[in-house]
């Protein structure tokens, strides 16, 4: 664990403004983001991140099949293109060394506090007071929470699991010391993260049984390799290169985008008939059956995939669609009395998605405690900023959009919006922001009526709806979250 850093950027050549301290929580890709603004900015920053690398979710996941499923050169920081991406859609090993490269290129590696974890932020009169779980205590006048949506890891409390014998782990929490070619190996569910294992192990086992609760959707999406030529073209031409990223990025917010927003849209019957037609790809009528949904397409996070429907044909896979009764210590019960004999089982069952800075303590002005404020769901004035908590800024907070898109062009967006009321302190304007609780309250009830008309509240369970079954995301369109961010409504906020 290394201490705070020592060089931090002083803020020396910015007359007339108030020097500020600045805390960002995560250097995965919102963290470093917005530790390089903040230096853009020569605001004095210290980055906590409780592991020993950057990357966030890059860095957690690393299980075999691991890629991201949006167009890769859409999914970089404006500020960073890269014209080097092998495939449309890049590996996860590669996305986790852009971010890497990110980092140590913009001079953030050095301000980062790695190892420890924070587990208290209180807010008084002299800002907020920090606290690690090391003990650390600093005070900062700002604080940007960039801890990640799909950080901690939901693990089923099935009967019997520490009972089995074999190896078993979350897919965040992938063992690479266990052995996999040949093996008899069982995965629990069904999302994107299932869809990979099973193109990438189904050929490498003795036996892959996927056990699966409910079918996915799958989309079909060919993922061709940018040739030597097309990759020194955009590393010559810039332009050329924003150009292909606009074109990436118009093509799914015209399309899934506004899919998701209207049930009853062009856009999404076009999903849909994508979706079945590749469903028809499954030759076995039983096997395709089990496959078929009985909800709208989309309505959970659509599984983007050309090789899945062929890896569970595989002749080693099998899909499992009786309900797990229990664990064994030699493998899987099912319902219907089998007992899945495997030696590796992996849980592929997604994460805990209302935690945001949580389990750390936020205690903001007049003893505000987040845990209360957010008792029933999470919520945030455009996602961004939570009445009581003064100058607390979150990345991909609560209700921000989610979805098959680029999620840093969304943190860039929500960066670019809240420097602006970071600009505001740093100018003198006011020593502190937030936003008033009717604001949110308004924006709140805006966007669950916005909700009804969306895809995810047509008949599914799934991680986008929250306890109460209403969508836990941006229900707006695209365009309105950029023109949102394009600038804050001070009446929106209340400043001292
Ligand atoms: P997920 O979409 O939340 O899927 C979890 C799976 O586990 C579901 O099939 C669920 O079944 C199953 N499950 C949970 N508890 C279970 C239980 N007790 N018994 C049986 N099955 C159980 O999780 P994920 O696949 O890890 O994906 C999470 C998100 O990560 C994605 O939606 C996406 O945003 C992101 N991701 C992205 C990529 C990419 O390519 N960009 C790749 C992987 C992940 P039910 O459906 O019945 O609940």
């Amino acid at each position: 664990m290394n201490d705070v850093p020592k060089d931090r950027i002083e803020d020396a050549g910015s007359p007339g403004r108030r020097p500020l301290r600045a805390a960002v929580i995560g250097a995965g890709m919102a963290g470093i983001l917005a530790a390089v603004k903040l230096r853009e900015r020569n605001i004095d920053l210290a980055v906590f991140e409780k592991a020993d690398s950057v990357g966030g979710t890059w860095r957690d996941n690393t299980y075999p099949g691991l890629a991201c499923d949006v167009a890769a050169h859409w999914y970089t920081y404006s500020f960073a293109r890269n014209p080097d991406w092998d495939r449309l859609m890049a590996a996860g090993p590669d996305i986790r060394a852009y971010f890497e490269r990110v980092a140590a290129e913009r001079g953030v590696l050095p301000l980062i506090r790695f190892g420890d974890e924070v587990t208290r932020l209180e807010y008084d009169a002299a800002g907020w007071q920090l606290t690690t779980a090391a003990g650390y205590r600093d005070r900062f006048d700002i604080v940007i929470v960039a801890t990640g949506v799909l950080h901690h890891p939901n693990i089923p409390q099935f009967e019997g699991l520490e009972t089995f014998e074999g190896a078993v782990f979350h897919s965040a929490r992938w063992d690479h010391d266990v052995p996999l070619d040949g093996k008899r190996i069982g995965v629990v569910g069904t999302g994107s993260t299932a869809a990979q294992l099973t193109s990438a192990l189904a050929p490498r086992s003795a036996h892959f049984s996927l056990f699966q609760r409910t079918p996915q959707w799958v989309m079909p999406r060919p993922n061709p390799e940018y040739s030597p030529e097309e990759k020194a073209a955009f590393r010559a031409d810039p332009a050329a290169l924003e150009a292909l990223v606009q074109q990436l990025r118009s093509k799914t917010l015209e399309g899934y985008a506004t899919a998701v927003l209207d049930y009853d849209s062009p856009q999404l019957a076009e999903i849909e008939r994508l979706c079945r037609e590749h469903l028809e790809t499954v030759r076995d009528p039983d096997l395709r059956r089990r496959l078929t949904p009985d909800y709208r397409a989309a309505c959970k996070r659509l599984v983007i995939s050309d090789d899945f429907y062929r890896a569970i044909q595989h002749p080693n896979a099998e899909l499992v669609t009786s309900p797990i009764v229990r664990i064994e210590p030699a493998g899987i019960r099912t319902a219907d009395g089998t007992l899945h004999e495997l030696d590796v089982l992996a849980l592929a069952t997604g994460f805990l998605v209302d935690r945001f800075i949580r389990p750390a303590k936020v205690i903001g002005r007049g003893g505000l405690d987040l845990d209360d404020v957010w008792a029933e769901v999470p919520s945030a004035y455009l996602s961004v900023t939570v009445p009581g908590f003064p100058n607390l800024f979150m990345l991909n907070g609560p209700n921000s959009p989610v979805g098959n898109f680029s999620l840093i062009e969304v943190s860039e967006r929500q960066v670019g919006y809240l420097m602006q009321l970071i600009d505001g302190v740093q100018r003198g304007d006011y020593r502190e922001v937030s936003a008033t609780p009717e604001a949110l309250d308004r924006f709140e009830a805006e966007r669950q009526e916005a909700a009804k008309r969306t895809v995810w509240v047509t008949g599914c369970n799934s991680w986008y709806l929250d306890k109460r079954g209403v969508p836990s995301s941006w229900t707006f369109s695209f365009d309105r979250f950029a023109q949102e961010m394009t600038a804050p409504k001070m009446a929106d906020f209340e400043t001292r």
